[in-house]
């Protein structure tokens, strides 16, 4: 070993899904939207003035706050935004969790809170799902240093209803609450609504998913004045300038266009609703998805071969293993056509099987 090998920090890197270049195939493995961006976004950024790219973007980010402050009825000190709601969520862990006590976020979830953790050596413990893969309110009433989880759950797709959401938040009010929100527009109520009686939550949401921008990274976080300054503080120690111009000018156009967001969701919904149908026809089993993808697994044939199959016809989905998924498939939703293409095949190969 050379000696200053002794001083490189170690970390096992979170594993992004395959972005594999093609026009023909069929990408359902890292839940995008198939729709396009909303389409004042667009001619947004076709008008731009490229002589604006010269200079430094706004460090506040102000244009993009106050859109979605007014969007979502809050103040513009109550919200913070990053470069996606990974960089939110990165920055949020840096911030908030800085106790010796462990912070809590389930055994199965989002596989990159485990590595932020590491990465900042913040101890945590990973309370075990339920056997239908739900999220069991009261793991998450012991000793903590902060408690994060998706709402709907990833890779499972389960929503937790508002007040099981609450009943943790409420428990927990010596400590931060995250509720990370990567797919809360394909599912129920937000948790946003409880912000003004919890000053420890934080509410994180993404453009990636529901506003069909994952390219441009934008998410951004959602709680009390002081949370969100404490946010930027951190910010400003690390980097000024998160936000590209682009991606602001753009970002602004996505919320002020609510009708089109509405109806891209609700499309997504509809066909994830027929696709459950299609799916269990096709012998799959899988808990209920309120995201836009499902989560599922044969009856007979293992997830792997399906993967396999599935990526020589290019057509992608996500295969991860691991305990307890190892033998499912999450297979994000996407347009009509896909779907059926999609089902047209396992229809002719589960039937060869
Ligand atoms: C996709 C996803 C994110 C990250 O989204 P970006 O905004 O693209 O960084 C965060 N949390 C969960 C649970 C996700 O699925």
């Amino acid at each position: 070993m050379r000696p200053w090998e002794a001083n490189v920090r170690r970390v096992v890197p979170y594993v992004p899904g395959d972005q594999p270049k093609g026009s023909k195939l069929i990408k359902l493995n890292t839940n995008e939207n198939p729709y396009p961006p909303a389409p004042g976004a667009e001619r947004a950024i076709r008008e731009m003035d490229t002589d604006r790219l010269r200079k430094y973007p706004d460090p506040t980010v102000s244009d993009l706050v106050e859109v979605l402050a007014e969007y979502y009825g809050v103040g513009t000190d109550q919200v913070f935004v990053g470069v996606g709601s990974d960089d939110v969520i990165a920055m949020s862990f840096l911030t908030f969790f800085n106790s010796p006590k462990p912070v809590l976020f389930p055994d199965i979830t989002y596989s990159f809170y485990k590595v932020w953790a590491d990465l900042y050596r913040i101890p945590y413990e990973t309370p075990k799902l339920d056997g239908d893969f739900s999220i069991i309110p009261r793991d998450y009433k012991r000793e903590n240093g902060g408690v994060i989880f998706p709402n709907p759950n990833a890779p499972t797709g389960v929503y937790m209803p508002l007040d099981q959401v609450e009943d943790i938040i409420k428990a927990n009010q010596d400590a931060v609450v995250i509720v990370d929100e990567a797919y809360i527009d394909f599912a129920g109520p937000s948790a946003l609504g409880l912000i003004g009686t919890y000053d420890n939550l934080l509410v994180v949401q993404t453009f990636s998913k529901s506003r069909s921008m994952a390219g441009l990274r934008i998410g951004f976080a959602v709680g009390n004045p002081a949370l969100i300054k404490a946010l930027n503080d951190v910010k400003y120690s690390y980097n000024s300038y998160t936000m590209n111009l682009p991606s602001i000018v753009m970002g602004v156009e996505s919320v002020k266009d609510r009708e089109y967001f509405e109806d891209i969701t609700g499309k997504i919904t509809a066909t994830r609703e027929r696709a459950k149908i299609r799916l269990r026809e096709l012998g799959f089993t899988f808990p209920d998805s309120k995201a836009n993808f499902i989560f599922a697994s044969h009856k007979s044939v293992p997830a792997a071969q399906i993967f396999e199959a599935l990526k020589k016809e290019q057509i992608y989905v996500r295969y991860f293993d691991g305990e307890r998924l190892d033998n499912s498939l999450r297979i994000s939703i996407g347009t009509d056509e896909e779907m059926e293409t999609l089902f047209a095949f396992l229809e002719r190969f589960l039937g060869e099987q």
